[in-house]
């Protein structure tokens, strides 16, 4: 990812360790929530495939499918209003939150070529803890016999 690292030296001490946390809790936050939910409804999944374009955050193997699960802020969720630029240092990161969308749209054509299909899942639309059952349960479910 290396964002923990063009983080540091933006930030001040006192959001610092606010920052550090967050980054420390990716495995507890949005990912978990997803894994929780894709394993309560009898999905089995592998974690952060380091083969993939752009290591999806859960790999189904078997079916050819992944799924990612995107913060609003660092993969600019369109129209989202978490994924609103900070108003000072607006050269520093217009380029940098431009970049990383081009590099999700690049994984996702490399992912899409190889045969894979792709489910983004929006951080700010995890709360519906339904929603996101149907959602799991439609895209793992498609295109399978079972
Ligand atoms: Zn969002």
């Amino acid at each position: 990812m290396g964002y923990a690292f063009c983080v540091m030296d933006v930030y001040s001490a006192a959001k610092r360790s606010e920052v550090m946390s967050r980054v420390r809790s990716k495995d507890t936050g949005p990912e978990l929530l997803v894994r929780r939910t894709a394993h309560a409804l009898g999905f089995r999944y592998v974690l952060h495939s380091k083969k993939l374009p752009g290591h999806p955050d859960l790999v189904f193997p078997s079916r050819r499918k992944v799924i990612f699960v995107h913060g609003c802020f660092w993969h600019q969720h369109q129209g989202c209003p978490h994924a609103a630029p900070p108003r000072s240092r607006q050269e520093y990161w217009l380029p940098k939150l431009q970049a990383n969308r081009e590099r999700d749209s690049n994984n996702l054509v490399r992912l899409k070529d190889l045969g894979w299909k792709v489910l983004l899942l929006w951080e700010c639309e995890l709360r519906d803890s339904k929603a996101l059952k149907r959602r799991l349960n439609s895209f793992l479910k498609s295109g399978s016999k079972s």
